[in-house]
């Protein structure tokens, strides 16, 4: 602290900046980092697998959310630390890419930070353990490449993906469904899928939830669900054929509003502004009759005399439609015109039991899809269960001889970090962590076959492709990459300056 006096002597104080801060540098800042960014990843671990552990979160007014997905959790997790923030930004990362692998991504950089903290302690510099992970990350990458299968599905034979999904819903609350909710997820899919282009909108699919119910109920809706009733009870419930009118306008006459003043003197004068309106909105209703229109949905609302104007008329209308629905009905009626292609759009309805459970029942809906709509894009699988960890670990482990000696040690840190998730699949499930990954690693080796992985769920067998445990190549891809990014990252910052409140 100082004391200055300005030019016309008034004393004020100059606060150094150093004062307000506090600072840590080098193999400190990394330390420090690195344990911030373990304790979310170990947060995360006992949540991987079939048998992992969901997570109550209470956000601050009081919503409870129930959820096993490593996204989620981390979402509604109020972390502080910005080192933890980067462990949360990979999860949406994840989630935004792929959608699916979100809690294996952060375990995976979990792993990877602890095996740093070692080499760090004996000695070796952050820069060359980042770049041993870089080498060793695209060994990874190409490795999984080298063990994906093509996976053939078509539009007669979906089994195979509602398989794909299966995978992915078993580790959910929803498993008890999943069966169900996965052929619902890939249907949506392949009915917005432009399986020549291989791509897949998913903005054509809503995923909409009622309280009440059982998860059994869900079912998929070809077309548009709009949850409204018609803005007349007498209006027809249900119009065959319907040509329908959408407008984004108000469905009534101009109102004045402040700044315009209208006289009103006499009686007649009343009459008169009351047949102008009421002939404005006859004029509307005219013209949409005019064009054929047999059903109007309305973005705004009109008010009861104008409703029932339009009951009078015979021209049912529904009011207060938003701007997403209306846009879905427009591609789906063929409005849009750059989309008249698109064969249908498929909102799907949740019919189930509370709020919570319909909440984590549409994120477990959104993993399949996105696990539907990869294979699509990219039909190439590697099988799942720690099983394609375990093999990319051998190969990782294999090439390290053929490294610099310094990154080599970083090079055999990876391949040890890629068991931590076999080992977590495990740890979850009640067996033995070390013993069971040792034999099944020792499995792979001898037999020369990478689809050995973790039993969790006590089937009989470790072959994960008997047991139809696979994932998408690159969703396993992106989580190496991804984990190996932000370690990379994490390991390259040797001064942490922040206020010293903090
Ligand atoms: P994420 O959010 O990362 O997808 P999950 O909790 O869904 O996390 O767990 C995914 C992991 O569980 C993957 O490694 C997957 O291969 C594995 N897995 C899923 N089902 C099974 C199963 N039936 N047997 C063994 N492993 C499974």
């Amino acid at each position: 602290m100082a004391l200055a006096f300005d030019e016309y002597g008034r004393p004020f104080i100059i606060l150094k900046e150093q004062d307000q801060k506090t600072r840590l540098r080098g193999i400190d800042a990394q330390k420090a980092n690195i344990s911030a960014g373990k304790a979310v990843a170990r947060i995360l671990r006992t949540s991987l697998g079939p048998k992992g552990m969901d997570k109550i979160l209470q956000s601050p007014d009081g919503d409870v959310t129930i959820t096993n997905d490593g996204a989620t959790i981390l979402e509604q997790m109020d972390v502080d630390n910005q080192i933890a923030k980067l462990m949360v930004e990979l999860s949406r990362s994840q989630d935004y890419e792929i959608g699916d692998g979100t809690t294996g991504v952060v375990v995976m950089a979990g792993a990877l930070l602890e095996q740093a903290e070692r080499l760090l302690e004996r000695g070796i510099h952050p820069i060359r353990i980042a770049e041993g992970y870089e080498m060793a990350s695209r060994i990874a990458v190409e490795h999984l490449e080298h063990i994906s299968q093509k996976f053939d599905f078509g539009a007669s034979n979906i089994e195979p993906l509602v398989q794909t999904c299966m995978t992915t819903l078993s580790s959910k609350i929803v498993n008890r469904c999943k069966h169900h909710l996965a052929e619902i997820s890939v249907k949506a899919v392949l009915s917005v899928a432009d399986l020549e282009r291989k791509d897949v909108n998913l903005d054509m699919i809503k995923v909409e939830g009622k309280v009440g119910g059982k998860l059994e109920d869900t079912e998929l809706i070809y077309g548009i669900t709009v949850d409204k009733d018609m803005s007349h009870p007498q209006m027809p419930k249900q119009i065959e054929d319907a040509k329908i009118a959408i407008l984004t306008c108000p469905f009534e006459p101009p109102k004045p509003k402040t700044k315009h003043k209208v006289d009103i003197d006499t009686v007649e004068k009343f009459q008169t502004l009351r047949l102008q309106e009421q002939k404005y909105f006859d004029d509307m209703v005219q013209k949409c009759k005019d064009v054929g229109a047999t059903l109007v949905i309305c973005q705004w609302g009109f008010d009861d005399e104008a409703n029932h104007l339009l009951m009078h008329r015979n021209l049912p209308a529904v009011r207060w439609v938003g701007g997403v629905e209306l846009e879905l009905i427009a591609i789906a009626t063929g409005l849009w015109k750059d989309c008249t292609k698109v064969p249908g759009v498929d909102p799907r309805k949740v019919g189930k039991g509370n709020k919570m459970m319909i909440e984590e029942t549409k994120r477990s809906i959104h993993d399949a899809l996105c696990v539907a709509r990869n294979l699509i894009r990219n039909n190439s699988i590697v099988y799942g269960g720690g099983s394609a960890e375990i093999s990319c670990s051998i190969a990782v482990e294999a090439a390290a001889d053929k490294y610099p000696v310094v990154e080599q040690y970083a090079v055999r840190a990876f391949a040890d970090a890629l068991d931590s998730v076999p080992m977590a699949l495990a740890e979850n499930s009640g067996l033995q962590p070390i013993e069971t990954l040792s034999a099944v690693k020792s499995q792979q080796i001898k037999e020369n076959n990478p689809h050995y992985g973790i039993d969790c769920n006590d089937v009989g067998t470790n072959d994960m492709r008997e047991q139809d445990v696979f994932e998408t190549l690159i969703g396993k891809q992106q989580q190496i990459l991804l984990a190996t990014q932000v370690v990379k990252m994490i390991l390259k910052i040797d001064d942490v300056i922040s206020p010293s409140d903090y």
